[in-house]
Parts: structure tokens; sequence; C-alpha cells
């Protein structure tokens, strides 16, 4: 048994090849279109990433919201189209079974099955990047409410009023994320340009990924500015502790993969101001461990029916 899994983000869409045990085989990376024509490039990276192969099914996860039982992708601020029946039109393009789901539940299930989310029985998963996505599995299963549970980045759950992608205002992806993390180093930037950080940017556009590289090389007022976006997010991770109960936290996306620079700072918030600190524990938070590719594979795994969720 073989599958493809497919992953569409808001920059760019990768498609790997697995073996049954998840492990990887091949893969193909592509630009996400911005002219709502994903489904038609996911069918020629997949037929493209399988000719002359036999696959059994295919799974596609997406950065957005997914109706799994439908197989359509419904809305979602960073890919463009609205209510496309992506499974219908795969299947009827590719010739194998097709499943479709949110791309933070894919990458739950592989992190459950083959990552730092291994024997968990209540699991959160948060991806930290330009925005929060995530996922609870419980007993190995997604829960997904009425189809559409996980959106906690447009949840409000700490102080803020900067206008989010999603077209409303305070959400938490917006204070404790990659877009506040580049607002705070351009204000740092303003008030000292001849500071660390200016100089470990310099010629460099202020993003993300450029910020957490200068945090890992040891730029001081890098390594504060991720301190803060991670107490930002632990303080909203406290309330969602109050909530869930999780017996693990695992932190992926971007962001995420900076590592104990910004999860020090998220236990720290996630302690902070936690109901009954004094008489429960706080869970293991921990970073992901299967990087960039869990969303794919994880929709592999899905499209086998591996993870026992189909
Ligand atoms: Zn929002």
């Amino acid at each position: 048994m073989s599958a493809i899994g497919v992953d569409v983000g808001g920059t760019k869409i990768l498609v790997v090849r697995i073996e049954e045990d998840g492990s990887l085989v091949d893969e193909r990376r592509i630009p996400t279109p911005n002219d709502g024509r994903m489904v038609t490039a996911v069918a020629e990276a997949v037929q493209e990433l399988t000719s002359g192969i036999t696959v059994d099914a295919c799974g596609v996860g997406i950065a957005g919201l997914v109706d799994h039982d439908a197989g359509t992708f419904v809305w979602g601020p960073h890919v463009a189209g609205v209510d496309i029946p992506v499974r219908e039109q795969l299947e009827s393009e590719l010739g194998m079974a097709v499943v479709v789901d949110n791309d933070a539940n894919a990458t739950a299930l592989a992190e459950h099955r083959l990552g730092s989310g291994r024997g968990s029985e209540a699991l959160l998963l948060l991806t930290l990047g330009t925005g929060i996505g995530g996922a609870m599995l419980f007993g190995g299963s997604i829960y997904r409410g009425r189809g559409f549970a996980g959106e906690f980045g447009h949840t409000r759950l700490v102080d803020g009023s900067a206008r989010c992608s999603c077209g409303r205002c305070g959400c938490w992806e917006t204070e404790a994320a990659g877009p506040a993390l580049e607002r705070l180093a351009q204000d740092a930037i303003a008030c000292d340009p001849d500071g660390s950080l200016a100089n470990s940017l310099e010629n460099q556009a202020v993003s993300g990924p450029a910020i957490t590289a200068a945090a890992r090389a040891g730029d001081a007022q890098a390594i504060g500015l991720v301190a803060r976006i991670g107490l930002a997010f632990g303080r909203g991770l406290g309330s969602l502790l109050s909530i869930l109960d999780p017996d693990r936290v695992v932190i992926g996306g971007g962001l995420g993969s900076v590592g104990e620079i910004l999860l020090d700072p998220i236990r720290e918030g996630a302690g902070r101001d936690r109901y009954a600190a004094d008489h429960t524990e706080l869970p293991p938070i921990v970073a992901a461990e299967l990087g960039e590719r869990a969303g794919a594979v994880g929709a592999g795994l899905m499209a086998l029916g591996q993870a026992g969720d189909r």
C-alpha cells in the first residue's frame, strides 16, 4: 500500500508519496495558485508524482475550513476559492479514492502516529506560523464539532486590536503569531536602528523566518521578541488548558521550530494565570517532530485509513 498526501498552504502546495508506515518516497512542491485553480494544480502535481506507479489513495489537507464529510473546501483566508468540491473533482481526475481535511487535522494525525504526539490520549496540537492553527485528538480520533472545530487562531484569548486576515480584529493569531512578531521587529528596528536586530536583518525583509533565524543565531533582540510572542501565545494557551485539559500540547508550524527560545516563554505564559495551578500539573508542552512535511504525511496516512479516521 502507498498513498499520496497533499498539504495545501497559503503560499505552497507540498505533494508527497508515502508508504504504509508513513515513510517518504518522493515529493513535489508547487506554488499555491491565487486564481482558485487549486484542484487543477494539485491534480497535475499528483499525476506527475504517480506517473507509471500504482497508488492506493490520496489525502489532501487544506489551510482553511474543510467539510471533511462532503469533501469540500468551504473557505479560508489564505487559499483562493469558495465551496470547491475537492474530493469529487480529484477523484474524477485521478481515478482513486480521495479524502479531504483541514491541514492542522492532518498534521495532528501525523504527529500522533509518528511524532511527538505518540501515545497521547488527549492531544492538543497548535501550529504557530503566519497564523495559529490547531487540532484536537481524543483517543486518537479528531474532534471536529459540527465540522470546523479547532480554529484556535481566530479566538480572542488575549488583548489585542490588530486587523486579522479573517477580517475581524483582535484575533489571538494577530497578537501571538508571525504578523505580531513582524510588527514588534519593525518597531524595534525603527527605535534602535543600530541595534543587533537591525544588523542581523540588514538587507533582508522583516519576516518571521528572518527574525527566527536571527534568534537561532543568538541575536539578543530577536530572542527577546520571540519570547514576547511566546508569552502572548502561552497566556492564550493557559485558557485552552482549562477548557480541554490535554495530556500533551504539541507546537508545530514555522515559528514552532525555533525550539526552547519559544517553548520556555510559552510554558511561562501558560502557567502564569492558570486555574488551580497549585493543584494540577502543567501538561508537557513540546515541539512537533515531523517538521514541514507533517501535514502532507498526515493527509496520506488519513487516506490509507491507518489513523482510524477517514
Ligand atoms: Zn481572525
